[in-house]
């Protein structure tokens, strides 16, 4: 018997395609090879901060038991469909392809994962660690697709993990509404959560679960262990026919990209961090009415970043002040002419907050009506009663504060794949391999 980790990226474009799309269509074509999977496909999210992602940036790993006369089948059968269903004509699509033979992945592949997940990796890395342990790597146009496909070799979600079940559209079907009934997806939500996560925005009444765009994908429910996305599955009304479904494993919902560092010298662009610091500079609204502030963090400014999108996030970091602490979590946008190094927050968390102190002029002791300043330190005069005093100060009064010391995280329709949000809080799990052997449907027929 031989254990084969098949790795699979960059296939798709914003016009077509899903790379789990063609694991989905693996999973059956290997299936009827008498190929036995021993782990449901990963789903490998890569680091969503970095400017040359493809949509979603979503790698995929099948791994595999077969018979040794198998594997030049399985290897073709991989390819072909790579091939039959990529879009090779967009500009920014490279397929990629890796096989590695083994039961156990090294060391050396797991870590350029991590660092494929929380930072930034070359293809000459990959090609090195390719050739180091013998693995098998097929690139197409720039080959930079390898990266995301050994990377998800890599990543065998050992630690934290989730589940999405994802079912998937008749072809003819592609580009027009997903046809859901937003109720049934509601009912659903109410029963399966927190088991289940972003599946509706609650205060928005959104259904989260259809993404939009022309790819095959009709709807994907996530959640914390295969039995809970499939019965959650069973009841949502999908108002149109599910062409196969497959669940999938996954580093979605843990926080797997987010990296805390402990000294500037460790920040580098595009990597996605969690940094902790002061408020020096108060928050302002920008054009496009995000929300900038700076932090001193390790004697350096670090500007920090909430937009528009990420709604509940903007509207916190709007009401810090000057001294606060907080920690911020999200990807590092390289400092340019106008601006220093920025962290584009996907989190914060608010570690203490200073009193804001507000001044007022001073109550008239003879009529009761707030005074007038008669200008810089010439005391104060009553517009009422004409009473005046040079001896009377402005009054201090400490304002409650609209922040609380706790967690704020960007609105799940803004959260990136691997966000985690607030419902998985508390449900982090590492790998328990037995429970895989209780699960019989894990796929369409
Ligand atoms: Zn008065």
């Amino acid at each position: 018997m031989t254990y084969l980790h098949i790795g699979i990226d960059d296939t798709d474009s914003p016009r077509r395609g899903c790379t789990t799309y063609i694991a989905a269509l693996l999973v059956e074509k290997l299936t009827k090879l008498d190929a036995r999977f021993i782990d449901y496909p990963n789903l490998i999210r890569l680091n969503p901060n970095v400017p040359w992602k493809t949509r979603g940036n979503g790698a995929l790993c099948l791994r595999i038991e077969c018979n040794e006369n198998l594997v030049q089948d399985v290897k073709e059968v991989v390819v072909a469909a790579v091939e039959e269903n990529s879009d090779f004509g967009n500009a920014g699509t490279d397929p990629g392809i890796v096989f590695f033979s083994g039961k156990v992945v090294p060391k050396e592949i797991r870590n350029f994962a991590k660092k494929a997940i929380q930072g930034v990796v070359k293809l000459d890395d990959a090609l090195r660690l390719v050739k180091e342990f013998g693995a098998e790597a097929l690139g197409y146009k720039s080959g930079r697709g390898l990266i995301g496909a050994l990377a998800a070799v890599g990543e065998n979600l050992e630690g934290d993990h989730t589940y999405e079940f994802i079912a998937y559209r008749l072809a003819k079907n592609c580009g027009t509404k997903r046809l859901v009934d937003a109720a049934s997806v509601r009912m659903m939500n109410e029963v399966t959560a927190p088991l289940t996560f972003n599946s509706i925005d609650l205060k928005e009444g959104r259904v989260l679960i259809t993404p939009r765009g022309p790819d095959p994908i009709f709807f994907g429910i996530r959640g914390e262990n295969p039995e809970i996305v499939t019965e959650a599955f069973g009841m949502v009304h999908a108002e149109e026919p599910v062409e196969r479904w497959v669940v999938f494993r996954t580093n979605q919902g843990t926080d797997a990209h987010l990296r805390r560092i402990d000294v500037i010298s460790d920040m580098h662009p595009f990597h996605s961090v969690i940094v902790r610091g002061t408020v020096v500079n108060a928050p302002k609204i920008v054009p496009l009415r995000h929300v900038i502030f700076s932090i001193e963090y390790d004697s350096a400014l670090i500007d920090c970043a909430a937009y528009e999108p990420t709604g509940d996030l903007r509207k916190a970091t709007k009401q810090l002040v000057i001294g606060d602490e907080i920690e911020a979590y999200g990807g590092v946008r390289p400092a340019s002419a106008t601006h220093p190094m920025t962290i584009n927050l996907e989190k914060i968390r608010v570690i203490k907050l200073v009193p804001k102190i507000s001044l007022h002029n001073p109550k008239c002791p003879v009529c009761g009506k707030t005074m007038s300043s008669m200008g810089k330190n010439q005391g104060y005069r009553c517009d009422k009663c004409e009473h005046k005093s040079k001896e009377l100060t402005k009054i201090q009064t400490t304002e409650k504060r609209a922040l609380e010391k706790r967690l704020y995280i960007t609105s799940p329709h803004s959260q990136r794949h691997l966000t985690k949000p607030f419902p998985r809080y508390g449900q982090e799990k590492t790998l328990d391999r037995s429970h895989f052997k209780m699960i019989q449907e894990w796929h369409s027929p």
